[in-house]
């Protein structure tokens, strides 16, 4: 294991919208600072189509944002490392984060992480991922050019990825569990104008089925016990998302669920460890939130480490 003696003021732990824009704020404020991620520069935008409720922009494409972004990070010296980290070390001094193959040490920390596609972990999930099942619309959507593709899920990104599948797809059949959509008003309208698609209502999957790949999902109706099958040739799974925070739980910064919990200032119980973005306990997730969170982290870990190096100064003096 390679251990870096510099010690940074900041590491910032995942590069998406979040991550990026609190490197690009602890920069320039003249502090060392490091990225680190086991990605790209971008994440979970980098699987958007397009975003547009980012203010600035009528309409961005996701990867296009992430390269804006990532540029902006660096312009003031933020550098940037593959990272796949296992464990932060809390110390007086300064705190130890372990990847796989190195450890950083540092002053300050700033987690953002994100969170993960939740799996429906029903039979033939995980056995045709990649051969028919998807969490992805902007990776894989071109494989489904006039094919029948379903959908998984009744919220935002069920909702407008369904609707973004049909300019690939012969039609697309959102599956959803309750009669009513958790996603924006503004994404529904689109999806129920949209002639492609068609919703199943008070429905679940529970068996994608094939030979090779994919050819259509079993449906259980929840109010009145009908089971069917529909033929489709694609699964798109958009059910939720899950705290990537495993790593953290031992640090005793996270909610029952593996949110993580912060004050305003996006700090952790644990003094220094901030956490900002999807991965943070909070009530909208969105690039334009963690780009919020990620500013304000950015200065409060300045403010950090001004007063650590300080109070260090006067303990060696
Ligand atoms: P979400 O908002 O948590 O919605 C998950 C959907 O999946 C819900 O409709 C839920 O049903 C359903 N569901 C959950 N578990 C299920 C299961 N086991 N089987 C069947 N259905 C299940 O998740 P999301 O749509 O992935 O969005 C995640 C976050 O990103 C949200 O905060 C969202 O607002 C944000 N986002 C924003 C945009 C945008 O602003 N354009 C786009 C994408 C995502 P119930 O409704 O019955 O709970």
């Amino acid at each position: 294991m390679e251990i870096i003696e510099k010690i940074y003021d900041v590491i910032v732990i995942g590069a998406g919208p979040g991550g990026l824009t609190a490197g690009l704020y602890a920069s320039r404020s003249n502090l060392s600072t490091l990225m680190l991620d086991r990605g790209l520069p971008g994440g979970q935008m980098n699987n958007t189509a397009e975003i547009e409720n980012y203010s600035g922009f009528s309409s961005i494409l996701g990867p296009d944002l992430s390269t804006k972004m990532y540029e902006g990070a660096q312009q003031f010296g933020a550098e940037y490392a593959y990272g796949d980290v296992q464990e932060i070390i809390d110390g007086k001094e300064y705190k130890e984060i372990v990847t796989s193959s190195k450890t950083f040490r540092t002053r300050s920390i700033i987690l953002a992480t994100g969170a993960e596609h939740k799996k429906l972990g029903v039979t033939g999930e995980a056995e045709f991922n990649g051969r028919g099942v998807s969490y992805c619309a902007v990776c894989d959507g071109a494989f489904f050019k006039g094919k029948h593709v379903v959908v998984a899920g009744g919220g935002d990104s069920a909702v407008e990825e369904g609707t973004y599948l049909t300019q690939f797809a012969s039609k697309v059949t959102i599956v959803h569990r309750r009669d009513t959509l958790r996603a924006q008003k503004i994404l529904q309208d689109r999806a129920f104008k949209n002639e492609k698609v068609d919703f199943v209502w008070d429905s679940v999957i529970e068996e994608i089925e094939g030979d090779q790949a994919v050819s259509g999902v079993r449906i259980r109706n929840l109010k009145t016990g009908e089971v069917s099958t529909l033929e489709a040739e694609g699964t798109f799974i958009y059910i939720g998302i899950l705290p990537n925070s495993d790593q953290f739980r031992s640090l005793g910064i996270t909610d029952e669920e593996g949110w993580i919990e912060t004050d305003e200032k996006m700090e952790s119980k644990v003094p220094g460890i901030f956490a900002i973005g999807d991965v943070r306990k909070t009530v909208l997730r969105q690039v334009a939130t963690a780009v919020g969170d990620g500013s304000i982290a950015g200065n409060a870990a300045y403010q950090y480490v001004e007063e650590l190096k300080e109070q260090l100064e006067k303990t060696h003096a």
